[in-house]
């Protein structure tokens, strides 16, 4: 990754440090960007009269922003930079800083992947169509998504969307895909989510049955794998770092549904259970946490209900209960379960696990709206 070709929109902050002649000031930089935060202090510091304090915690979303604790301190004002505001108050007055990335690659290596998709999804649409030719049992297998569930489409348009560095493009990429013949659809998501075409490990809100597949620009199969859980629907991906492309391919999307199948079985004989819940101002799910406890409860087992600002298996493998449910970061229990010694597993999955969902219905992904 080319670190220069990243832009730190720092002038906004600037600006607002200097009309309320702030003094002291958080600097919260996402992972990817740690390397670059003493380079960002000094050029606030040498532009203003504040003295900067860096959030050194990791830090992996605006769901977790500096909140109160920097109050303490004398912290007046949080600089939190690389992610877009959320439907949430972390008490802290905060100025969200853009970084974007001026990569641009060429459509061309991703439209034999899009091809593919778009056929996938219109033999999903005629197969709607055709719904009253078939038997019970042939539609039920041909409605089927990627996660297993029954959902018809109502349209094979291609849903374009971005992490959040190249979102300034979307309308371009747009306007280059339709060129080539695709419907394009820029999803518009919920609250949580800022700008057209956005999406976050935790929502996907944007989809519609219109969208039959999906384009997204960006690095890393963190985004895309939470998109498939959550639509069902064929994923291509354009890195803009590389300018490769490539598809989220459904075996990889099987092999996790297997995994957490596996985890739900093994939460059968469970008795007693720790209730994660997240100190993150956006990760707090506390009437989540509270709901699967009564459920819980009501099957005749144990649940503990367990504060954390971070979840790690050092922090929890060693209480004596038999699993976890995990309320907070949704992608805790789905990408990190392998790290613990005990089952982890997200609400949905619990209430499968106790026999109040069907699994064979399809794969729900625990969303925070
Ligand atoms: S996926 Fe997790 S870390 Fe990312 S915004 Fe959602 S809750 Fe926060």
């Amino acid at each position: 990754m080319d670190m220069n070709r990243h832009e730190f929109q720092l002038d906004d902050l600037i600006e607002r440090i200097k009309a309320n002649d702030n003094r002291l000031v958080a600097l919260q930089v996402p992972e990817g960007l740690k390397m670059q935060a003493l380079e960002m202090m000094d050029s606030i510091e040498e532009d203003t009269s504040a003295r900067i304090i860096l959030a050194a915690d990791p830090c992996y979303g605006a769901c977790d922003l500096v909140h109160d604790k920097m109050q303490r301190m004398g912290v007046e004002l949080v600089a939190h930079m690389g992610h877009s505001q959320m439907n949430i108050d972390s008490g802290m007055p905060t100025e969200f800083i853009n970084v974007t990335y001026d990569g641009d690659p060429a459509i061309d290596p991703v439209l034999p992947i899009l091809k593919h998709h778009r056929r996938i999804a219109e033999a999903r649409l005629s197969r709607v169509a055709d719904e009253h030719e078939m038997s019970e049992e042939d539609a039920k297998e041909a409605f089927m998504d990627a996660v297993g569930r029954i959902s018809p489409l109502k349209g094979t348009k291609l849903g374009l969307v971005g992490s959040i560095q190249h979102l300034h493009l979307i309308f371009e990429y747009k306007e280059r895909l339709e060129a080539v013949g695709y419907e394009v659809e820029v999803p518009v998501g919920g609250a949580r989510l800022s700008f057209p075409g956005q999406v976050l490990g935790c929502n996907y809100s944007g989809d519609s049955d219109e969208i039959g597949h999906y384009l997204f620009l960006g690095s890393g199969d963190f985004h895309p794998i939470g998109l498939v859980l959550h639509t069902g629907k064929p994923l291509a991906m354009l890195d803009p770092y590389t300018g490769g492309a490539e598809e989220m391919s459904f075996e990889r999307i099987e092999r996790i549904l297997r995994q957490r199948f596996g985890l739900i079985m093994s939460c059968d004989e469970a008795e007693s259970f720790g209730i994660l819940i997240g100190e993150k101002p956006g990760q707090m799910r506390r009437n989540l946490a509270l709901r699967m406890k009564r459920k819980i409860e009501k099957h005749g087992k144990k649940g503990y209900l367990m504060a954390l600002e971070h979840v790690g298996p050092e922090l929890i493998d060693f209480y004596p209960v038999d699993a976890f449910v995990n309320t907070a970061c949704p992608r805790i229990a789905i990408d990190d379960s392998v790290r613990y010694a005990k089952p982890l597993i997200t609400p949905f999955e619990l209430e499968v696990a106790l026999g109040e969902k069907k699994w064979e219905l399809g794969y729900k992904f625990d969303e925070i709206p």
